[in-house]
Order: structure tokens, then C-alpha cells, then sequence
């Protein structure tokens, strides 16, 4: 059943653009594109970098919304969806967005690539 075809969606009102195996994905806003079962459960939890906002939170607008659905009755493990505020880095979960910052900060802070963002955040501490 490896060949069998899903529904990969953007539930996101942006257009969607991931590189996946070295190749470019684009699935339209709350559009779908069709991959295999596999490849799609792999792209959906391959990790996308967030875009940040000025004040170093991730933007929700940018998040990665993707949904798989089966187009045959095969049932798809779902991975699960990434949280709001949880810290690419390690896995934490914070409950805000100022949770996060304050944990990035403290655990972080040097692997900050952004130096902008590493400024910012080590004013606020
Ligand atoms: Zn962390």
C-alpha cells in the first residue's frame, strides 16, 4: 500500500512553499496537492523554519497547516501537529509566546543565529 495516494492541504490562507526532498512543494491556500502516503506523513512532519516577526515570534501566518487526507478508506497516522510555542530547538513547550522567548533566552541564546533577535532578546533579560 506505499503507492497508496493522499490529499496533502494547506489549511493556511498563504500559499504554502516547503522543500521536500530536494524538491519544491507548493500547495495553494486551503488547496491541496496529491503525494503518496508515506512521503506525505514524512512532509507534513518534516520541520519548516518559522518566519519570525520583528519581535522574534514566530509569525502565525506562516505557520505550517498541513493536513492529510486519505483519498481511499485507508486510515493515515496522523503525526502530531506541531504546538504554537514549542522551541525548535529542544521540543519545549511553552504556553506564550513571551514563555517561549524567555525559554529561548535562557536556554538558547548563543545558537541564536539571528544576531538582530540575539540583540533583542539579551536587552530584555
Ligand atoms: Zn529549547
Amino acid at each position: 500500500m506505499a503507492n497508496t495516494l493522499v490529499k496533502v492541504w494547506n489549511d493556511n490562507s498563504l500559499e504554502h512553499i516547503e522543500t521536500f526532498k530536494g524538491q519544491e512543494i507548493k500547495i495553494p491556500a486551503h488547496g491541496y496537492v496529491t503525494m503518496n502516503r508515506h512521503e506525505a506523513v514524512e512532509f507534513k512532519s518534516q520541520f519548516k523554519s518559522p518566519v519570525f516577526l520583528k519581535g522574534g515570534v514566530p509569525d502565525p501566518a506562516h505557520k505550517k497547516m498541513i493536513r492529510v487526507e486519505p483519498i481511499n478508506d485507508d486510515k493515515i497516522e496522523e503525526t502530531q501537529a506541531p504546538d504554537d510555542f514549542d522551541c525548535q530547538k529542544c521540543g519545549f513547550v511553552a504556553k506564550s509566546a513571551a514563555g517561549l522567548k524567555s525559554h529561548i533566552r535562557a536556554n538558547h541564546l548563543q545558537s541564536v543565529a539571528d544576531s538582530e533577535l540575539r540583540k533583542e532578546l539579551s536587552q530584555e533579560a
